[in-house]
């Protein structure tokens, strides 16, 4: 009897950088399901048409990564709300033969800091540093969290202001010059900016303006410690790195495509670590 393998994908282009097979399959091992995650690379072109027939390829699902969350919004029958805010999908599924969609970030954020700073929602004032497609999940999470000032900081502060009008009360948008003392009295201070890739030295903010009790958290993973995390540590101020954040955003959806709400364990972060080391 040929046993009813699960399987699931993440689609993306370019894809052969991305962590999450490791992350699924490491899941997958743990809990001896009989599923597959595998990475697939579709041209922007081709996404509507991979995204349409994927019960025909054979697939419960699977993860949508850049440049095609916006075009998975677009497509999907069935969005949750946390999509529908955030206006982009990195999770779909089939559910009576219809193409549902959701969006990860903001749990998968939230659940990286509840891990690692407990309590961190506590506070009035949050920073956001940053005003691209990750920044909007970010502010979700915020808003969710019922953190009453919200301020979105963007080198082009058209979409600052654009991100403010989409998330409406207690978020507001400025521009970079007012970043000392926008920083002064906040209690958390997320980096969704590029800035500190691989290699870049440049910091989105100076910590020495930030209050001693801020704690200060980076989406960026690579390098694990980027320069501005390295310069809050500096400071002394309590910091989080990004990788929890990609490890937990796919808990949802290994539990819809296998149906194990499976764990974050630091086994798999290391793991995850030692792939980056590797290249
Ligand atoms: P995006 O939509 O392209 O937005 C990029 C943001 O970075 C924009 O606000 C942009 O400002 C700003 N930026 C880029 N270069 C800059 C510079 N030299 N100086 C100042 N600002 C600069 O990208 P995204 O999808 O939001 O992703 C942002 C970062 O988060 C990426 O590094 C990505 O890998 C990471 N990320 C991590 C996770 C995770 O799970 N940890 C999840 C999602 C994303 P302008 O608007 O002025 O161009």
């Amino acid at each position: 009897m040929v046993e009813n393998i699960r399987r699931a994908f993440v689609c993306g282009h370019p894809i052969a950088h991305s962590r999450s097979p490791i992350i699924h399959n490491y899941w997958l091992q743990q809990h001896g399901l009989a599923g597959s995650y595998e990475a697939v690379d579709v041209a922007p072109a081709d996404f509507d048409a991979f995204a349409s027939s994927l019960s025909r390829r054979g697939f419960v699902g699977g993860n949508v990564t850049i440049p095609h969350k916006e075009a998975a919004f677009r497509l999907v029958a069935r969005r949750e709300p946390a999509a529908e805010q955030i206006g982009a999908v990195n999770t779909l599924w089939l559910e009576d033969g219809q193409l549902c969609g959701t969006n990860t970030d903001a749990y998968g954020f939230a659940a990286n800091l509840d891990a690692f700073a407990p309590g961190w929602s506590d506070v009035r004032v949050a920073v956001v540093l940053g005003a691209g497609g990750a920044a909007r999940a970010i502010i979700h999470a915020l808003k969710e969290r019922g953190i009453t000032d919200i301020r979105i900081l963007n080198r082009t502060t058209a979409r600052a202001h654009e991100l403010a009008d989409t998330f409406g009360e207690n978020v507001s948008a400025h521009d970079l010059q007012g970043v000392d003392e926008l920083v002064s009295d906040a209690g958390l201070v997320v980096n969704t900016t590029a800035l500190g890739m691989d290699g870049d030295s440049g910091l989105p903010a100076n910590p020495e303006y930030m209050p001693d009790t801020a704690l200060v958290t980076d989406i960026v993973y690579v390098p694990l410690e980027t320069p501005f995390l390295a310069a809050a540590r500096e400071r002394g101020l309590r910091t989080v790195d990004g990788l929890g954040m990609l490890l937990h955003q796919a808990v949802p959806g290994f539990e819809r495509w296998f149906g194990v709400r499976p764990t974050v364990t630091d086994e798999l972060r290391q793991r995850v670590l030692a792939s980056m080391d590797a290249h």
